[in-house]
């Protein structure tokens, strides 16, 4: 991005970063493994791996974890699984609690330069004093009692809330960031990484700042409500005299109609109003790819919002656009029913079996042709028929025709109802003379339909999962406590009983993606299991947004 490299190559800068890197580029993707990524991560990745990329550097994946009760191991699994699916190769996998020992040397430094204090202040105590602008009454201990605290709290001499080490910064100051904040803290719980080697653990201010100096970064990048740290990041790096990277902010991505924060996504999966980080609902990286969402249509998503400093919430709409473009060049079609309605050729023998041939990608050079099986005995969407004709409508009614697609026209001779008034079946004529390009003109309406592979023999049926919208208002983080009443009640529709081609059947594997003409864009779902088919939809064909 042109400003973040307006600042870098000022010639002060760019003399420091020839020293430490030869003059390459240097960034890091600095997620907390406390979640799953989402789609505003993605951006971060698009920023962060995306800058080295773009400049010939490297990037690192650094996991911030300092937060040990609410990190776990399988966080930190898939955040490396989901890098790698986004299409990012991280240059070095690296942790600041790998850099814990040298943090504790630092922290150690920064107390004998006199500016770090052992306070015994709650943290109820702590907010108090700083909203007031008063100091810690442990403000000012002596180099060498400080000294031996923080070593007493290092040795698990005090229980947890009894002691913390805080920069002595400027208690003052306008900036909230800069009154005196906590480096370190002490908790006894078992971390991910360092297990129990330590009771105190470092702060992001403290730790963020100074692993961005360790591993030479040359452009810290991060969303914009870090600017705010920018004094306590740079005053740390000041005092301690370190390599001091370049900070810039650019804006956090916000979706409608869905939430983003790790803390808000947590709730959803633990407290079971989504089935998991992995729902396909969730604008998680993981729920957008068991979605049927490419990782190639989120990066292009991301390259179309571009990397500004404005806060803005983006229409889900424009993600869908993207998920269409890709899906419609890269996904071949087929033929599904999803609410069948039963349709008796009664011109076709009973015994009558044949097939016709879809198209994979009609149209284009590297399509494929595929078997459709064709009976006495088809299926077409409910929806395709009706009892009243109008003049836009193009589907079935009685004495109407329609194409079944690849195949014949077929023209409505009668029908039957169930107890309740529903069709329950429909009798209809094909006109099996037809070829296609053969002279005769088509019926309009073009249906697409599953018939039985053999006589008497139900098509194979698989579940398919309609999507909506998680949240109903569009900016559900604007509802404050209240954000969790706004879940859409149907944002998940289970139909059961839709019937696929049995090619469909027995080739799909989990995560392929399809098209279902006329339906939209369907992926297998991992639930899947031999002869149960489970599909997602994606995303339906058109954009039924109204500009
Ligand atoms: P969350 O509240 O979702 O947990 P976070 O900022 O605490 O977000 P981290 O795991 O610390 O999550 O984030 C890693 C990187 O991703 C950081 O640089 C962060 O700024 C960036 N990031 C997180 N959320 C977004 C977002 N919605 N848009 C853009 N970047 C984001
Ligand atoms: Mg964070
Ligand atoms: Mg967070």
């Amino acid at each position: 991005d042109g400003s973040v490299m307006r600042i870098a190559n000022s010639p002060a800068v760019l003399a420091q970063h020839m020293q430490r890197t030869g003059g390459k580029v240097v960034t890091r993707f600095p997620p907390e493994p406390n979640g799953y990524l989402h789609i505003g991560h993605a951006k971060a990745m698009f920023v962060d791996f995306g800058m080295a990329v773009q400049y010939g550097g490297v990037c690192y994946l650094r996991y911030d974890d300092t937060n040990p009760e609410a990190e776990k191991q399988e966080y930190i699994d898939h955040i490396a699984e989901i890098v790698s699916w986004m299409g990012w190769s991280p240059w070095k996998v690296t942790y600041a609690s790998q850099y814990f020992a040298q943090l504790h040397a630092y922290a150690v430094q920064l107390i004998k330069a006199g500016k770090a204090f052992v306070c015994h202040q709650s943290k109820a105590e702590i907010e108090e004093s700083r909203e007031q602008g008063l100091p810690s009454p442990w403000r000012e201990r002596s180099i060498e009692e400080n000294l031996r605290l923080f070593e007493d709290m290092r040795r698990g001499l005090y229980k947890e809330g009894e002691a913390t080490l805080r920069m002595k910064m400027d208690h003052k100051n306008e900036n909230p960031n800069m009154w005196d904040s906590v480096a370190y803290r002490i908790k006894y719980v078992q971390h991910p990484m360092a297990g129990d080697e330590w009771c105190i653990y470092p702060s992001y201010d403290f730790t963020h700042c100074l692993c961005d100096a360790i591993e030479d970064i040359t452009h810290s990048l991060c969303t914009l409500e870090f600017e705010s740290r920018r004094a306590s990041y740079y005053w740390l790096l000041d005092v301690l005299d370190t390599y001091k990277p370049v900070v810039w902010e650019y804006s956090r991505l916000n979706i409608t109609n869905t939430v983003l924060s790790k803390r808000k996504l947590n709730r959803l999966v633990t407290e079971d109003h989504v089935h998991g980080w992995d729902d396909p609902r969730l604008l998680t990286l993981a729920g957008l790819r068991r979605r049927g969402v490419a990782p190639a249509s989120i990066n292009a998503f991301c390259r179309e919002i571009g990397i500004t400093r404005n806060a803005n919430v983006i229409p889900y709409h424009k993600l869908e656009h993207h998920v269409r473009l890709h899906l419609d060049v890269n996904s071949p079609r087929t033929l599904a029913v999803l609410r069948p309605l039963k349709v008796v050729l009664t011109n076709v023998p009973e015994q009558h079996s044949s097939t016709v041939q879809g198209a994979t990608l009609p149209g284009r050079p590297e399509s494929q042709a595929y078997d459709l099986p064709f009976s006495r005995v088809v299926y077409i969407e409910a929806s395709d028929f009706r009892l009243q004709d109008s003049k836009d409508y193009y589907g079935l009614a009685p004495g109407k025709s329609a194409m079944l697609r690849y195949a014949y026209p077929i023209t409505v001779t009668g029908y039957s109802t169930a107890a309740d008034g529903s069709i329950s079946e429909v009798a209809a004529e094909a006109d099996l003379s037809f070829v296609a390009g053969g002279g005769k003109k088509p019926p309009k309406g073009v249906l697409n339909w599953v018939a039985q592979p053999a006589p008497g023999q139900d098509p194979e049926r698989a579940e398919v999962r309609l999507y909506d919208v998680l949240f109903k208002s569009e900016a559900p983080d604007a509802l404050g406590d209240a954000w969790l009443e706004d879940l859409n009640p149907d944002s998940l529709q289970v139909v059961q009983g839709a019937m696929v081609n049995p090619h469909l059947a027995a080739t799909a594997k989990a995560f392929d993606r399809f098209q279902f003409e006329r339906l939209g864009y369907f992926s297998v779902d991992p639930d899947s299991k031999p002869g149960q088919l489970v599909f997602n939809r994606t995303v339906t064909l058109k954009d039924s947004f109204k500009k």
